[in-house]
């Protein structure tokens, strides 16, 4: 990869991460973005405790699949083993974004996972959003378990704390979160009037294209 590649890389992380507040899918420093890199074991991560909009495409990090520090300013994200945990359990997955939005949250703290109320969330997500249920997400067996929960869906909520959520490439990994974000604020309108909202099931929609 470039010099020009890897500052353009940095630069998408950068301008998603100030998205995510726009679109009020993160409040202070929380939340974090990673991208897998072209060169083998390389990723660049968001660093810990760092305000997006004080944040430069500098400030964003270079990692190891072992979550080591390659090349940057700062540390890694502090949840920077579970990304780790998922690029190792899904080589399918080239970006992942994780948020603390409110109506997905809603649906962590209830302990339900967020059925399809939308189409759209269905083909991005491929599924009901599963909960894992409450643990620190610093600690390094969070990660496999949480893939134990997430599976082959683009998105798990982790109880008490957020949403991650995966795909090929970035623009698909986020727009899954602001998706699940919509749909989870949607079922919670829908189940204040009705405890039997209809829902879809991506299985039976026969849905074969990929994202
Ligand atoms: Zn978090």
């Amino acid at each position: 990869m470039t010099e020009t590649d890897l500052r353009a890389a940095k630069q998408e992380i950068l301008d998603y991460c100030l998205r995510s507040m726009e679109y009020g899918l993160n409040f202070n420093t929380q939340g974090n973005i990673s991208v897998r890199l072209p060169e083998p074991d390389r990723f660049l991560i968001t660093p810990t405790d760092l305000e997006y909009d004080r944040m430069t495409a500098d400030d964003i990090v270079v990692v190891d699949a072992n979550s080591n520090l390659i090349e940057g300013p700062h540390q890694p994200s502090s949840e920077v083993t579970v990304h780790m945990a998922v690029y190792r359990r899904r080589p399918d997955v080239q970006a992942i974004v994780h948020t603390e939005p409110v109506f997905a949250n809603v649906w962590g703290v209830i302990g339900e996972p967020i059925e399809g109320a939308l189409v759209n969330m269905v083909i991005y997500t491929k599924g009901a959003v599963p909960i894992m249920p409450f643990a620190l997400s610093n600690r390094t067996e969070f990660g496999d378990a949480m893939c134990d929960v997430m599976g082959d869906l683009n998105a798990v909520v982790w109880a008490n704390h957020g949403l991650l959520t995966v795909g090929p490439n970035l623009r698909d990994a986020f727009k899954t979160s602001v998706a699940v974000e919509s749909a989870a604020q949607v079922l919670l309108h829908a189940r204040s009037v009705t405890s039997k909202p209809i829902v879809l099931d991506y299985a039976g929609l026969g849905i074969t294209e990929s994202l």
